[in-house]
């Protein structure tokens, strides 16, 4: 669904107020919870006046891309007038609509998390209300405002158990054993601050001029802020090495990891994060992917979710600075928010020593693959998936901007250091542009590709038109060969395998135990065998699953793989040695052989390497 934006003086009918000090002042109380549900008290704004207040509750938030609806966790509404008397309370599009003079209005709130119908709702832009062990607060699954008046201050009382500790960047006014008050300057901003309460772990250090708090729960206990901040600190300090200047003095990492076994609010596997100015909140699994994994994972997100604090956060169009809470208005840009980040978080950690360059571009090469996956009818240009991500059919084509998105802007960045002889480059273009505009001046939505070409190259546009606003894919080959690398559309490739059928590790058990019917496999594997050692390395629950994909079910080369096994009578080594076979493999590449020299001195620019 797309819509224009309304004139604001048509919001504005029934409800009239005077800007000042006054405030929302909101009660959550995280003592008097049951049943995951928790009681919210919103004293409105006295100079607010209306006979027929809405009190909105968010459809969709900033950065989200998705209609959510919060208004549907909310339940059992009250409204009351100065005098304390009950005021009529209906419901209207998941909003509160009071009869009357309202002062107060108080209501219960459901959680996202593991609410059934929550379960479309990306847990870090839900509500986690576990009053024992977690709550996440994200402020617009909790608190609306009344319609026209989103720019007055809220204050926020947290009533919580002895022993919580709420981790947010918002305003901390004041902090007792069982209580918060946090203050936010407008209903964006309590919005754009998300708070998360349990036990406290948090570690906190400099990195490049930037205060950095990691809060940390962990289903079980598995994760700690400590090693959490030790992957994230060369992290930063790459992006800070490619930004030169950090865009912030101080940010939250939030960071929520959840057990495999919490199938309730795992459930299609979706992990991932939202991005705020000074916080970012995590839903990651505690790993059971190896260490090496879970860093990996840790790292691309943080840096991703970090890096947004250049595009969206302080370059976007009108449609997200005055973010329409009951009507989203989508931009066309998602291609720079999520496309343009995404780059930006693998180019940070390539011109550091975090990422080989060569790794680099298989990393953006393999989202091709997994873009066909979702293109399997017909393609859609990144604008059009943009402006009707929230229609359902575009809503499942959503995660192409991960994939497209990050080869588009590689692309748009080497076509922008050919076009002006390396005297500029994306994020170059992209920080003039945050000069000209930035949080609080949005550009047009349709002015932005002729921005870009008045800034770079009248031929940039052209660019636009065919890989942005059309369907054509990126010129992928033409940007490789730049670098000194051959594209490869489709090539065949060497692989090993073993005859395994359904080889698989027991779940229920953190011992790497072997589940396997198949007597016949050429290991000799038997049901029940505990992996002790895989190629002379130590297996443990942690890396149990890593070492089984890279010598057992994907198995690298074609050397004899060994396996060192307990059973019943005592340790076992079995042995076997993969057939060989091929497969197509599509979007790859290989080194030129002989790159010329203007070709070595454009790749060393482009990673930035000294030699
Ligand atoms: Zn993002």
């Amino acid at each position: 669904m797309l819509l224009r934006t309304a004139p604001m003086a048509f919001v504005l009918l029934t409800t009239t107020f005077a800007a000042g000090i006054d405030s929302y002042n909101v009660t959550i109380d995280l003592v008097r919870c049951t049943n995951d549900r928790i009681t919210v008290e919103v004293e409105l704004p006295s100079t607010l006046s209306c006979t027929e207040c809405r009190y909105v509750l968010p459809r969709s938030v900033p950065g989200t891309y998705s209609l959510d609806r919060y208004g549907r966790f909310v339940v059992d509404a009250r409204a009351y007038d100065a005098s304390g008397k009950i005021l009529a309370v209906r419901r209207d599009d998941d909003d509160i609509v009071v009869k009357g003079r309202p002062v107060r209005i108080v209501y219960a709130v459901n959680d996202t998390w593991d609410d059934p119908a929550g379960s479309e709702v990306f847990n870090p832009t839900g509500s986690n209300i576990q009053c024992d062990t977690n709550v996440v607060l994200n402020f617009h699954a909790f608190v609306g405002y009344i319609e026209g008046a989103k720019n007055f201050p809220y204050n926020i009382s947290v009533r919580k158990p002895r022993g919580f500790y709420g981790a947010t960047s918002l305003e901390r006014r004041s902090s007792t054993d069982t209580s918060d008050v946090f203050h936010a300057r407008t209903y964006m901003e309590l919005v754009d601050n998300p708070a998360m309460y349990c036990s406290p772990d948090t570690t906190s250090f400099d990195q490049n001029g930037v205060r950095v708090t990691v809060a940390v729960y962990s289903h079980n206990k598995r994760m700690r802020s400590d090693s959490v901040a030790a992957v994230l600190k060369p992290t930063l300090a790459a992006v800070a090495r490619m930004l030169g200047t950090m865009p912030v003095d101080r940010y939250t990492f939030l960071f929520y990891f959840a057990g495999m076994q919490q199938r309730d609010i795992t459930r299609g596997l979706s992990f991932g994060a939202l991005e705020h100015a000074h916080s970012s909140l995590y839903f990651l699994p505690e790993g059971s992917g190896g260490e090496n994994m879970a860093h990996e994972m840790i790292a691309s997100t943080a840096a991703h979710e970090f890096l947004h604090i250049l595009v969206p956060l302080n370059l976007h169009s009108e449609h997200i600075a005055d973010f329409d809470f009951r009507s989203p208005q989508m931009s066309r840009h998602l291609w720079l928010y999520e496309g343009c980040t995404e780059y930006f978080q693998l180019l940070a950690r390539a011109q550091d020593t975090l990422l080989e360059p060569e790794a680099f571009l298989r990393e953006l090469l393999s989202n091709l693959r997994m873009m066909q996956m979702f293109y399997r009818t017909r393609r859609v240009s990144l604008v059009e998936l943009s402006q009707r991500v929230l229609e359902p059919e575009y809503q499942k084509l959503y995660p192409v901007i991960y994939m497209q998105g990050p080869v588009v802007a590689f692309c748009l960045d080497v076509t922008i250091r050919q076009l002006t002889g390396g005297r500029m480059d994306l994020l170059g273009v992209i920080r003039e542009l945050m000069r000209k505009y930035g949080p609080n001046r949005p550009f047009r939505d349709e002015a932005l590709f002729d921005e870009f070409a008045h800034l770079v190259h009248p031929a940039l546009r052209e660019f636009f038109r065919r890989y942005v606003e059309g369907t054509e894919l990126p010129p992928i080959a033409e940007c490789l060969q730049a670098l000194g690398y051959r594209y490869h559309d489709s090539t065949q490739v060497e692989t090993y395998q073993f005859e395994l059928s359904a080889l698989s590790l027991r779940r229920s058990s953190e011992e790497p135990i072997v589940v396997t019917r198949d007597t016949t496999n050429p290991f000799g594997f038997r049901n029940g065998d505990t992996l002790v050692r895989i190629n002379g390395i130590l297996v443990t629950p942690e890396n149990k699953y890593e070492l089984m994909s890279k010598y057992i079910w994907a198995p690298q080369s074609p050397d004899t793989v060994r396996v060192l096994v307990r059973r019943s009578d005592g340790l076992v080594e079995l042995r076997a040695v993969p057939t060989k076979g091929y497969r197509t493999a599509r979007y790859t590449f290989s080194a030129e052989p002989s790159p010329s020299p203007a070709v070595l001195e454009f790749r060393k620019q482009f990673f930035r390497k000294s030699s």
